[in-house]
């Protein structure tokens, strides 16, 4: 027997009428390249949107076509999130940091019809135009005013694209079934594999993020999301926000930049930031060197990679804002674990609080999580034992755009598999090892290059640290510490390997450390493992 309630399709348009109904005077503020801090409200947002989806009708675009996007975090790219997946098309965000020979890739895999792209790009997407012939126009974020010369075909501005077009529109009643936004993995081996979001896992994902246990976001918050809107639905925050009406505060191309941040952290009083690491280690560092403190800020959401200790003290000691580590990916919309408190740990020590906090979390409601062995035997939550991390549910992706079926998407009973080694401990908390290509199997037992990497980043003079697993004649590989220097500073190996001395195993101690000036990164600022080991494939550790 079904029960008898409303079979409401769960679609993104449904948030726009909500946000518009309910938190018209609530401000979207962006750093743009056309003005340094551009102001206006929900309301705005919503009639502008209404006539983006509006302009994109009339390009004579199909349901599901894809309509890329080349840009910062902004309030137009937020209305492009709306416009495209409300009005029945497919919002396919491009990560700009992507090689040309990637881009290219990428726009032709999707078929993209359409791409908006900020002023900066232009220049980039007039190189590869030649090897894209299916796009059919572009439309560069800006205004008339401010339109660059470019030799790209049927190009207009934005603001003329839309500004003409009336501001009344029905959003469709689509199918909560049907695609609303595409992204790609930043494909570190192979090509890049584009991830098919729905409305309905896109609804229930921003559901789940906003709950008090995992993002937290309410109306009274004023958030900052620095994780890009190119990357992942910037970890779902442009829906989770308009859902509560939260303030949004967009960094644009200024994301890198500690002193914008800093400025915008305290000038609009956000009270939650989140983004990778590496972002946060720009704001620290400025916030030092320029003796200021983060007085607005209440907490911060990282995660992307794993977050060292050091980083966790120094937001808490200095600048009394809470660290929540979340873990997720591409491939899953992408929240799968935050690190929140349980009941009972308000108790705890500093350091024992802190030992929770380095880890990336337990399960949010609604993804499953479960460790295998090699036999994919299920292995116990005794914090100890340590497998392949597989996930379920319904915001996990189920294939790959245009490989369905192809087994190219690690799917094991039902599984997905995340490509991360983990171990999960008695109270539910996850800790990522490794990735499963990046683990260093020293005599038979695995050593977790990212525990030594942030050991090795909590020494002062380090600046950033990365392991890898070398050839080693008894032990088939050892840990191998690539370590930058922290500006003016000059650390000896000596010194960097007592460092470690009763904070990690003594047989994870890396053989050998060398100082470099630089560390190959992806596209979205983690450190590129696979390049490294190409760069040290020949490296001989001392005797
Ligand atoms: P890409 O970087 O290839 O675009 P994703 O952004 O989807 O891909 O990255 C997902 C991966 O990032 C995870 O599988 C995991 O290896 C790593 N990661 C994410 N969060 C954490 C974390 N808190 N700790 C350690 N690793 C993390």
């Amino acid at each position: 027997m079904h029960g008898l309630m409303m079979d409401t399709q769960l679609l993104v348009s449904m948030i726009l009428r909500h946000a518009e109904r309910h938190h018209p005077h609530r401000e979207i503020v962006s750093v743009t390249a056309d003005n340094p801090l551009h102001r206006y409200t929900y309301a705005d947002c919503c009639r502008r949107t209404r006539q983006l989806a509006n302009a994109l009708d009339k390009l004579g675009l199909q349901e599901g076509d894809r309509v890329a996007t080349l840009a910062w975090n902004d309030y137009r790219h937020l209305e492009l999130y709306y416009g495209v997946g409300g009005a029945g098309y497919v919002c396919h965000t491009i990560n700009p940091r992507l090689f040309p020979e990637q881009i290219i890739f990428i726009i032709n895999h999707a078929e993209d019809k359409w791409i908006f792209t900020d002023p900066m790009f232009v220049p980039l997407l007039e190189k590869i135009a030649g090897h894209t012939p299916g796009v059919e126009g572009y439309v560069v974020m800006t205004n008339d005013e401010n339109m660059p010369e470019t030799t790209l075909k049927n190009a207009v501005s934005y603001e003329s694209l839309i500004g003409a077009e009336s501001d009344e529109y029905e959003w469709p009643e689509l199918d909560e079934r049907a695609a609303v936004a595409l992204c790609y993995t930043s494909g570190t081996t192979g090509d890049p594999k584009g991830v098919l979001y729905s409305h309905r896992s896109t609804i229930l994902h921003a559901y789940a993020g906003v709950a008090p246990d995992v993002i937290n976001l309410s109306n009274r918050d004023c958030v900052l999301p620095v994780v890009p809107l190119f990357h992942v639905n910037a970890w779902g925050v442009p829906y989770s926000a308009l859902m509560v009406g939260a303030k949004l505060v967009f960094p644009g191309p200024k994301m890198g930049d500690g002193e914008t941040l800093y400025g915008l952290l305290e000038s609009e009083e956000v009270t939650l930031a989140l983004g990778v690491p590496t972002v946060w280690l720009a704001l620290l560092q400025y916030a030092a060197k320029a003796g200021k403190r983060l007085n607005k800020l209440q907490r911060t959401i990282i995660g992307g990679a794993a977050v060292p200790e050091s980083m966790i003290r120094e937001f808490q000691d200095v600048h009394d804002v809470i660290v929540h580590q979340g873990w997720g990916m591409t491939e899953m919309s992408p929240l799968g674990t935050l690190n929140s408190p349980k009941a009972g740990m308000q108790s705890l020590t500093d350091d024992e609080s802190v030992a929770i906090a380095v880890k990336a979390g337990r399960g949010i409601f609604g993804c499953e999580l479960r460790i295998v062995d090699d036999d994919s035997n299920e292995l116990p939550w005794d914090g100890v034992a340590y497998g392949a991390l597989q996930v379920r549910g319904p915001w996990v992706c189920s294939d790959y755009f245009k490989l369905e079926g192809t087994g190219g998407s690690h799917m094991e009973d039902g599984w997905f598999d995340t490509g991360d080694v983990a171990t999960i401990d008695p109270s539910g908390y996850l800790a990522i090892t490794d990735r499963t290509k990046d683990v260093i199997k020293s005599g038979g037992e695995w050593i977790s290059s990212i525990e030594i990497e942030n050991t090795a980043i909590g020494h002062p003079a380090v600046a950033e640290a990365a392991v890898i697993g070398v050839a080693h004649p008894k032990w088939t590989e050892r840990p191998l510490l690539i370590v930058i220097r922290a500006e003016g500073q000059d650390p000896s190996k000596e010194e960097i390997l007592a460092w470690f001395d009763g904070k990690i195993a003594k047989w994870w101690l890396p053989d050998d450390v060398v100082f470099v000036d630089e560390l190959p990164h992806t596209a979205t600022g983690k450190i590129k493992k696979v390049e490294l080991r190409k760069q040290f494939a020949d490296y001989k550790l001392p005797a």
